[in-house]
């Protein structure tokens, strides 16, 4: 509590599980199992139907990180495939990037009620506890982190997301370009919209440039973009059978 009576977000985080030394995983079908499996903190209890894991090839030069499942991945198990990802995967087309050649997640694996942002002691408790491991397994060249919880995530502390855009970080010697979160761009209007859309499409390219200068064998495009809900159909099924 602080002095004025309310609860500290630090301090409900501590309250719960404490956190294990962060558990190695050989391949990301271990980890997948073990994110699956997951109650560590309450966000867990905070009405969803479970952990929503990542999509995309394992390795991958570029790791897109959002800030947590909204209401169509919480149904399907899968990041960003609602109209925010909808938007995304426009976002990456116009930069030559198809959604199957990029591998995406979020900073917490389950939703939180009524979609709001997790606070930076929430983040921090899911991210340290898989998101880290994740980047150790995908070896990410570059790391694009979508909107505030990301990118307080990868600074360690609080910042905007309009000043920081389009500008490098250093997340332990991986570089992590932020720009703001489609849902974002899903609340602009008018001129708004029209500029936020540049910026992100500025930084997805410049993103893209030095993921590929690091690994310039990756083929970026597949022939047939994903259709990300059918492939998550199963997955789907078997979160609802569980409840
Ligand atoms: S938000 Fe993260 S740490 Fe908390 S229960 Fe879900 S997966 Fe586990």
């Amino acid at each position: 509590m602080d002095l004025w009576g309310r609860e500290d977000p630090e301090d409900r985080i501590a309250e719960e599980k404490p956190q294990e030394e962060a558990a190695r995983f050989s391949s990301h079908e271990e980890i997948a199992e073990a994110i699956r499996r997951c109650a560590a903190c309450h966000l867990r209890q905070e009405g969803n139907l479970g952990p929503v894991l990542s999509s995309g090839p394992v390795p991958s030069p570029l790791m897109l990180v959002g800030e947590g499942p909204g209401g169509v991945e919480d149904d399907y198990g899968a990041p960003l495939i609602g109209p925010s990802g909808q938007l995304l995967d426009k976002a990456l087309a116009s930069v030559g990037i198809t959604r199957d050649r990029v591998y995406v997640t979020n900073v917490v694996k389950c939703r939180p009620r009524g979609n709001r942002t997790p606070d930076i002691a929430e983040g921090r408790f899911c991210a340290d506890k898989w998101l880290r491991e994740e980047i150790r397994l995908v070896q990410p060249k570059v790391i694009v982190a979508l909107g505030k919880a990301a990118l307080r995530y990868f600074l360690g502390h609080e910042a905007g997301i309009v000043r920081s855009r389009g500008h490098w970080i250093d997340w332990e010697g991986i570089p992590v370009m932020p720009t703001f979160h489609p849902a974002y761009l899903l609340r602009q209007y008018g001129r708004d919209l029209v500029q936020s859309k540049w910026d992100v499409y500025y930084d997805l390219r410049e993103a893209k440039e030095r993921a590929a200068a690091a690994a310039p064998d990756w083929v970026w495009q597949s022939g047939t973009p994903p259709d990300l809900l059918a492939e998550f159909a199963a997955v789907r099924a078997e979160r609802h059978a569980g409840q």
